[in-house]
């Protein structure tokens, strides 16, 4: 598809004082850049459309019969036999991601079942549409960044992308309908993360829990050190950890489990891949004994030395490799006050903890984790997608309603783990130019 022969664009500039400083040059620039993309395009699309109504119907004043064109009637599905039917009276608008287009569309009427229709858009898929693909997703991924009234206000001055906070917004929930229930990304990953987080929405006070599952799997760089990636498994908005069991179905048992601690979340292991030993994410160890030591009323100091004491023995155990029973005999040891002074709370969570905090000593584990850079000793990955949901959602006034949420939470982590269906659908939408051009400048005399 090219435009068969060039044509003249003329820019008119008004004079230029002597005393206008560079700034205002600079402004000029910037002015055109947002203008020029979408007026040339807009230029472009008529002179193709001139040269194609040209083509199918014969020169202006010698209509040709029988031609054949590259569309098809809508109407009755020929594919010749056009004549020209006049140009429409008023400009077609189409929002796009280079600006807004009004484009005089010339209409050709089927001689086979007198259908009046605008070649111009059947033959770009343009029939009904008012605004394009690229220009939602441009506007659905600077939402996931910043608040979306900054979003519509950044698109307009960096591309005059016609755009508000309300399109901004529509803009997110498409995209994430476009992606639809997504598939886990892999169904054999090496390791199996999963973690949840609570999110500023809905009306609940204590927010909307937002849960996360995050594979990975030891195929990128190079044959000597490859390091893990990092693949979508599942999200939940709003959803007990039962729900995830449905996307996780098709994932075979995976070598080594990571969980955040939560009760139900090694539940879900456990039914999941009953034979997969779990490791309960390092991090949260000792968060987690203190979260119970202040349930257990215990005196602050104390529990302060219990909890470092805790992220020690992980420490050591890690770093000189120990033996796994040595390693349980000394949590069994930290564990014991607990109970003799009553802490209930952090006794039972030592206790319920204690099978999977020194899994990664298995030696078995260490071999088969070996290429994947060792055995994964949290959830640090699932932790860094969390932390930017948390920051796009604490941004902005208003409150996310629980959908709205759930559409951010599809379409930020399949674009920051690269979701293959995310992928693809931004190659489809965000294709590379390959028309090519050259800009001349031909000096008035
Ligand atoms: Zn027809």
């Amino acid at each position: 598809m090219h435009v068969e022969r060039s044509f003249t664009l003329s820019l008119e500039v008004d004079p230029i004082a002597d005393g206008v400083s560079w700034a205002q040059w600079e402004a000029l620039g910037a002015a055109l850049a947002r203008d020029l993309p979408g007026r040339t395009l807009e230029a472009v699309a008529e002179e193709y459309q001139e040269r194609l109504l040209e083509r199918v119907c014969g020169a202006r004043w010698q209509p040709q019969r029988r031609l054949p064109a590259p569309f098809a009637c809508p109407g009755c599905g020929a594919e010749g036999d056009f004549a020209r039917k006049g140009r429409r009276s008023r400009a077609r608008r189409l929002d796009t991601s280079v600006g807004t287009l009004r484009l005089r569309l010339g209409n050709v009427v089927c001689r086979g079942c007198e259908r009046v229709f605008a070649p111009l858009l059947v033959l770009l898929g343009l029939e009904g549409v008012r605004r394009t693909d690229r220009l939602g997703l441009r506007l659905a991924e600077l939402s996931t960044q910043m608040s979306f009234a900054r979003s519509a206000k950044v698109a307009d001055e960096l591309a005059a992308m016609p755009a508000t906070a309300g399109r901004a917004h529509t803009s997110l929930a498409d995209v994430a309908g476009l992606l639809g229930d997504l598939p886990p990304a892999d169904t054999r990953p090496e390791v199996v993360l999963l973690d949840g987080t609570g999110a500023r929405a809905g009306t609940g006070k204590l927010g909307v829990g937002v849960n996360l599952a995050v594979g990975l799997v030891g195929r990128s760089g190079p044959l000597r050190r490859r390091r893990a990636a990092t693949v979508w498994l599942g999200a939940t908005v709003d959803q007990p950890w039962s729900a995830m069991a449905r996307q996780l179905e098709s994932v075979a048992a995976p070598t080594l489990v990571v969980v955040d601690g939560e009760e139900a979340i090694t539940d879900l292991a456990a039914r999941l891949w009953p034979d997969t030993p779990v490791q309960r994410c390092w991090w949260h160890l000792p968060h987690g004994l203190r979260k119970a030591l202040y349930r257990d009323r215990a005196h602050p100091t104390w529990a302060r030395t219990m909890c470092t004491r805790l992220h020690e023995l992980l420490h050591d155990a890690f770093a000189h490799d120990w033996d796994q029973t040595d390693a349980l005999a000394a949590w069994d040891d930290l564990a014991r006050p607990m109970a003799t002074m009553r802490h209930d709370a952090a006794a039972g969570y030592l206790t319920a903890a204690r099978p999977h905090a020194f899994t990664f000593l298995d030696e078995r584990l260490q071999r088969a984790l070996a290429p994947l850079g060792g055995v994964e000793l949290g959830t640090g990955v699932i932790e860094r997608v969390m932390r930017e949901l948390n920051a796009r959602t604490d941004i902005g006034g208003s409150r996310w309603s629980t959908p709205g949420l759930r559409d951010l939470v599809t379409v930020k982590t399949a674009q920051m783990l690269h979701h293959p269906v995310y992928e693809h659908l931004r190659k489809e939408i965000l294709q590379p130019n390959t028309i090519g051009f050259a800009l001349r400048r031909k000096v008035n005399a």
